[in-house]
């Protein structure tokens, strides 16, 4: 049986990553380019992003017409327009798959320091392309960073996150 993202079809897969105005979508977003972030918005925060924007889409790009009322029938529109259980759940086991023996792999191959800022404190393996944007767990997916460069980069893609170092004034 399949695990992970591998479980997911290419039209799925490719859900996990829409990005809008340089802002990864979650859920929904709006033609002036506003971006609901989350991937299970509650009903007030669907409503309230429904109230400011004329025209929304949803992840898989079509056009929402009416926002559901909520209970059971908020939780079927989600799961037909966004991040599925399906999904969420391919997504949990696959950052699950980043055990002590693949760990231990990527500090073997590439020593004990941070890829981006060279600290040797703290240590973590992070996922080069984020899982929750369908990056899977494999060796040249995962790389060393600090603590401090892993919240940094948070769910951004490596190009992302030193386009954001830069404009931060990062250098070292
Ligand atoms: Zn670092």
């Amino acid at each position: 049986m399949k695990r992970g993202l591998k479980k997911l079809t290419p039209k799925e897969l490719s859900k996990l990553n829409i990005i809008v105005n340089g802002k990864v979508v979650r859920s929904f977003y709006s033609d002036d380019g506003d971006v609901m972030a989350s991937p299970s918005p509650t009903y007030k925060q669907m409503k309230s992003f429904a109230n400011k924007h004329k025209i929304i889409y949803a992840l898989d790009g079509t056009i929402v017409k009416r926002m559901p009322l909520g209970g059971r029938e908020l939780y079927l529109f989600r799961e037909h327009h966004g991040i599925s259980t399906k999904m969420s759940e391919a997504i949990r086991e696959e950052a699950m798959m980043l055990n002590d023996s693949i760990k231990k792999k990527v500090f073997d191959r590439d020593g004990k320091k941070c890829a981006v800022c060279g600290s040797t404190e703290k240590l973590c393996i992070d996922h080069i392309f984020p899982v929750s944007r369908g990056g899977f767990t494999q060796m040249d997916n995962l790389q060393i960073l600090c603590e401090k460069c892993n919240i940094q980069k948070s769910n951004m893609a490596m190009e992302e996150f030193h386009l954001w170092r830069i404009n931060h004034g990062k250098t070292d």
